[in-house]
């Protein structure tokens, strides 16, 4: 069974050794997520080091993510350390003075989200569990009503679900945190909050100021606003996150699988990959076995052909990240070949243009019954296209440099061998022998030339 589902792993205190991250990998990990909330710049630069070694040694790519805070907005402090309950139907003020709060008001240190918030917007404390309903607006207070309410205490989260927020996407924390993480190269960097094309735009122009080395850039989906805008973003960005966390605080949760399959066909359309994140095993942080659930959850992703499964809390502070990556590796495997098997016409809902050459080379591999595709890569894009059109066999690509190959292991169905001598030869025989493929037909894509040979 092969697995064309790929795996994220966050990383954290329980998996960043490099016996544990050694055994991770070979279990099955595709894409290392490094979040910068939780440590800085050069704690995590420490990791991708080991990363890349593991790699080399191992000679398995792995694409190194670094997933930026952003603006996640908090509250300030309150007077003491307890826990004040805010009723339904009460006033709660949020202002501009920095003294401690009370059970009256609480200091909001965001200038930006005190300008942007409008009488009717929602303030959603602590994973939602309270809801605030704007009532009025000045310049240094807001008004608002207790809606829903539950404990508070100080520097609590909050989410603004009908807000635009007007702030920069990266905080001076991102800045100084991707400053240093660029200088490792890593593959991917993930925006969290990302509202609109231009925050994508901005951090662009932010990496290209800093280095050539080509960085892909992800965007979280986690707001409202970002759904509406997902064709504008996907454009953007360079693949796509369904941040489930807090997307599910921000819009109704029921709604959030709806979302989820709609950006999953908006993307493959755009040709952009998508990782479906949060919670897919997190009863794993202390069991042994997934609940029925999330085995569930696990093989929806294979079933929806969304290009990559991640983990959270299961690896980072799991008892066994190890046994978290094979129980994801085995759910994953038997789902994509069972999708394979008995597949659903998904060319009725991609909407690709029949004389797309991408629909091209996927119609052929089919049409001739081929058992893998090969794709010289030059870079990631002729082989991302294809990918998208879910050809279901493997894309071999066989790549000159290693941070194509390890870009492309995030994809969905694409198998890199990163070897400059097979990708000089334009060896295409050699190069899917390396997945035990030693017989039948052979799509081969190099620059605009596509073939088919025969291995006998
Ligand atoms: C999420 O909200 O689902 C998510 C992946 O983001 P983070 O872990 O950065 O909160």
């Amino acid at each position: 069974m092969i697995r064309f589902t790929k795996i994220t792993a966050s990383i954290g205190p329980n998996c960043e050794d490099k016996t544990t991250l050694t055994k991770m990998i070979k279990a099955g990990v595709n894409v290392c997520r490094l979040n910068f909330s939780h440590d800085t710049g050069e704690v995590q630069g420490a990791k991708i080091d080991i990363i890349r070694n593991i790699s080399q040694e191992l000679k398995i790519p792995v694409a190194v993510m670094v997933d930026v805070q952003g603006p996640k907005h908090r509250i300030g402090n309150f007077e003491t350390e307890n826990h004040y309950p805010l009723k339904i139907g009460q006033k709660f003020i949020l202002d501009s003075d920095p003294t401690p709060g009370n059970e009256t008001r609480v200091f909001l240190p965001d200038e930006d989200v005190m300008k942007s918030l409008n009488i009717g917007d929602r303030v959603l404390l602590n994973d939602g569990k309270i809801e605030l309903k704007v009532d009025s607006v000045f310049d240094d207070k807001i008004e608002t009503t207790v809606v829903r309410g539950d404990e508070i205490w100080s520097r609590r989260g909050f989410n603004l679900p009908d807000t635009d927020i007007n702030t920069e996407i990266l905080t001076a924390k991102d800045k100084a945190d991707l400053e240093y993480a660029i200088t490792k190269n890593p593959d991917y960097v993930a925006l969290s909050f990302v509202q609109r094309a231009e925050d994508i735009e901005f951090v662009r122009d932010f990496i290209n100021a800093r280095t050539s080395h080509p960085i892909k850039i992800i965007a979280k989906i986690e707001r409202p606003n970002a759904v509406e805008r997902i064709i504008d973003i996907a454009n953007a960005a360079d693949a796509i996150m369904i941040a489930r966390g807090d997307l599910a605080v921000e819009l109704p949760f029921e709604q959030v699988p709806a979302v989820s399959r709609q950006i999953i066909r908006e993307c493959r359309k755009l040709n952009r990959p998508v990782i479906m994140a949060t919670q897919m095993l997190s009863s794993m942080v202390h069991s042994e076995f997934p609940t029925r659930a999330e085995i569930s959850d696990v093989a929806n992703a294979a079933y929806l052909r969304t290009d990559s499964a991640m983990t959270s809390e299961e690896t980072t502070i799991g008892d066994n990240p190890v046994n978290v990556i094979a129980t994801m590796d085995k759910i994953l495997s038997y789902s994509d070949s069972d999708a394979i098997e008995n597949p659903y016409d998904w060319s009725r809902i991609d909407n690709i243009p029949e004389n797309d050459w991408s629909r091209s080379v996927s119609s052929m591999a089919y049409l001739n019954k081929a058992v893998a595709i090969v794709v010289f890569a030059r870079d990631t894009d002729t082989t991302i296209q294809i990918a998208c059109r879910r050809p279901d066999i493997p894309i071999i690509a066989v790549c000159g440099q290693d941070y194509v190959a390890n870009q492309l292991n995030l994809v969905r169905g694409v198998f890199p061998v990163c070897d400059s001598y097979l990708f000089g030869q334009r060896d295409a025989f050699n190069s899917v022998r390396q997945f035990g493929i030693g017989i039948g037909k052979l799509v081969i894509v190099d620059d605009d030339k596509i073939s088919l040979r025969t291995m006998d």
